[in-house]
């Protein structure tokens, strides 16, 4: 059966990387709205001329044209042992979109895992965070150094910083997700769907958190 999860937390809590990890070991497709957002600004200029501003200030994109962007990506791919949403969703209005995406595919949210983390230890990560450009893989100057200075290990591109990593868009990502998103962690809350993980760790510290705790999600799944 598919596995459904959304990973929320603030941001420079390691959604993607913890993301990335698990879809290698589970076969899960991974949809970063992100990460999608980021590759429509690269490839469509009229795109790139509307939202590349507001994304690069850490604002949200509307709810709707982000469903759109999602669906499109999910209709393409191979969902059959299910996904998981990093970023998404980001409003109440954006949990509510994905009931109806979840109905129309027949699938059901198995559980939404919130990653919690010090605000200050965010903002450091960020601010020392190295991007891939080619294969997104995600980099630490203090804790995942790449073997040669700011070349990707895996396929060998520079690597690049994010442009909505800067000091200001920062905090108003922070000030989008007190606003915006935490009222999101509430909502599954009440469901009874939202699991929490400490992920103030190291990378293989925190895996380990995460990958117990999908195996009990996993077991409750099928009983
Ligand atoms: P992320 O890679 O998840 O940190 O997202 C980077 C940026 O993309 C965010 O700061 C927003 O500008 C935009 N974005 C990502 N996911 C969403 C979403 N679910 N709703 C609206 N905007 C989003």
């Amino acid at each position: 059966m598919a596995l459904v999860l959304v990973f929320m937390g603030p941001p420079g809590a390691g959604k993607s990387t913890m993301a990335k990890k698990l879809v290698s070991d589970y076969g899960l497709a991974h949809f970063s709205t992100g990460d999608i957002i980021r590759e429509k600004i690269a490839s469509d200029p009229e795109f790139k001329a509307e939202f590349e501003a507001l994304i690069k200030a850490g604002k949200l994109l509307d709810d709707e044209r982000t469903k759109q962007l999602l669906l499109e990506k999910i209709k393409a791919s191979d969902i059959s042992n299910g996904f998981i949403l990093d970023g998404y969703p980001r409003t109440v209005n954006q949990a509510k979109d994905l009931e109806e995406i979840l109905k129309e595919l027949g699938l059901e949210l198995n559980g939404v895992i919130y990653f919690s983390l010090p605000e200050d230890v965010a903002v450091e990560r960020l601010t020392q965070r190295l991007q891939c450009p080619k294969c997104g893989k995600i980099y630490n100057l203090a804790s995942v150094r790449p073997k040669v200075d700011n070349i990707c290990d895996d396929c060998g591109a520079k690597l690049v910083a994010r442009s909505d990593d800067e000091t200001e868009s920062i905090r108003t990502r922070f000030r989008e997700y007190e606003a915006k998103t935490k009222p999101v962690v509430e909502y599954y809350r009440e469901q009874g769907l939202l699991y929490e993980i400490d992920v103030n760790d190291t990378v293989e510290a925190n895996y380990k958190k995460l990958k117990d705790l999908v195996e009990k999600i996993k077991s409750k799944e099928i009983t």
